[in-house]
Formats: C-alpha cells, sequence, structure tokens
C-alpha cells in the first residue's frame, strides 16, 4: 500500500502537463469500446440548456450512419460538427454517454411530433444507434437490449410518453430515413406509444418549423 503510493506519485510527477488535452478535444487513444451494457461519458460541447419548465417526455431514435462507436463519438466531440445526441450504443452493446439528459442535445433539427408540437430536441432525450442506416445493416440483440435498458431507466426518471423515429419527426418528410430497418416490435413491451415512418403532416407543416 504504502510502497504503491510513493509509485503513484513518483509516476504523476512525470506527467508533462502540456501534453494533457481537453478531453473534448479528441477520443481516447487508444480507443477501446466499453464492452456490453458498459458506458463511457465523453462530454460534448454540443449542446445547451432546455427552456425552463420543459417536461421531458420523449425519446428520439437514430441511426449513425457513421459505421463506429469510435467515429460517431468523434464527430460529436468536434465542436464543429455541431451535432449531438444524448447516448450512442455500439453493436456490441458498448456505449457513450455524450452528455446529461437534463440539458439539450442536438440531433433532431427541423420537426414535429405527432401532436404538432415543434423543436423537438428541447423535450427529447437523442439515442443514437451505430448503424450504416442501409436498410440491410442489422441491429444486433445486444445493442437492441442496451436501448432497452437505457429507455426502461429513462422511464425512472422522466414521464416518457413516446418512442420515435427521427425520420417521423424529420421536416420536411423525408429529410430523414433513420433508423431504416430498426426492429420496433422489439420494443412494444416497454409499454410506450411508438412513432416510425415518414409523417404525411410534416409535409404540409414545413412552415412552422423549429430549428
Ligand atoms: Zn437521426
Amino acid at each position: 500500500m504504502f510502497a504503491a503510493g510513493i509509485a503513484l506519485i513518483f509516476a504523476a510527477a512525470q506527467i508533462d502537463l502540456s501534453q494533457v488535452k481537453d478531453p473534448r478535444d479528441a477520443v481516447p487513444v487508444p480507443w477501446k469500446d466499453p464492452g456490453y451494457n458498459k458506458f463511457l461519458w465523453l462530454q460534448t460541447p454540443n449542446f445547451g440548456p432546455r427552456p425552463a419548465g420543459t417536461i421531458v417526455d420523449t425519446v428520439v431514435i437514430h441511426s449513425t450512419v457513421i459505421p463506429t462507436l469510435e467515429r460517431t463519438t468523434a464527430a460529436f466531440l468536434r465542436e464543429s460538427s455541431q451535432v449531438s445526441a444524448h447516448f450512442t450504443i455500439g453493436k456490441d452493446g458498448s456505449y457513450i454517454m455524450h452528455l446529461s439528459t437534463f440539458d439539450r442535445a442536438w440531433h433532431a433539427g427541423k420537426s414535429n411530433d405527432a401532436a404538432g408540437r415543434d423543436n423537438v430536441n428541447n423535450y427529447s432525450i437523442g439515442i443514437e444507434l451505430v448503424n450504416l442506416n442501409d436498410g440491410k445493416d442489422p441491429y444486433p440483440p445486444e445493442q437492441v437490449q442496451v436501448l432497452k435498458n437505457i429507455i426502461n431507466g429513462l422511464k425512472r426518471r422522466f414521464p416518457l410518453t413516446q418512442l420515435v423515429s427521427h425520420e417521423f419527426i424529420s421536416i420536411p418528410a423525408g429529410r430523414k430515413s433513420d433508423p431504416k430497418g430498426f426492429p420496433w416490435e422489439k420494443l412494444k413491451d416497454i409499454g410506450l406509444p411508438m412513432y416510425y415512418g415518414e409523417n404525411p403532416k410534416n409535409k404540409a407543416d414545413g412552415n412552422k418549423a423549429g430549428g
């Protein structure tokens, strides 16, 4: 114990602080996926406050198009990308948390939900699934299970009323198609209404869009 303490002090003394980067500047090197149902919190700079008094009641499910957890995380760590989501889940059920669910992420863009409420980022939690979004790339059982774990955890914290696809809420309808090919029936037992596919109402509502 004592010897280990000495070793630690000795090692710490050798760290060149000029070489320590802000963790938001880059993904850890070497990158290692955390493993099934485990996560790392790598804080994105791309977020803001939710409007005062907002009740978070919606989960938006996306697919990344970007093929890996590491590269998606790198994109969200880059301020110039101006995009983020609260979570990204890898194919093996590893996941990254990018910001607090109490803050507003930048994942939905111009959007309306089924009730016609705009600016879905204000009242939603965004979850990305690593997937090419080509309709063929599978969503493995491990990835779907961790998605369910996260949503069930969020249900204890927020009065969730719906799960929606990015495709369904996007304005104009057809602007987004993710998560293409996602097996929605596997989320049925969560017990929340689900809205996915294209919402024809958003074709007519284009002018009402919030940013
Ligand atoms: Zn999306």
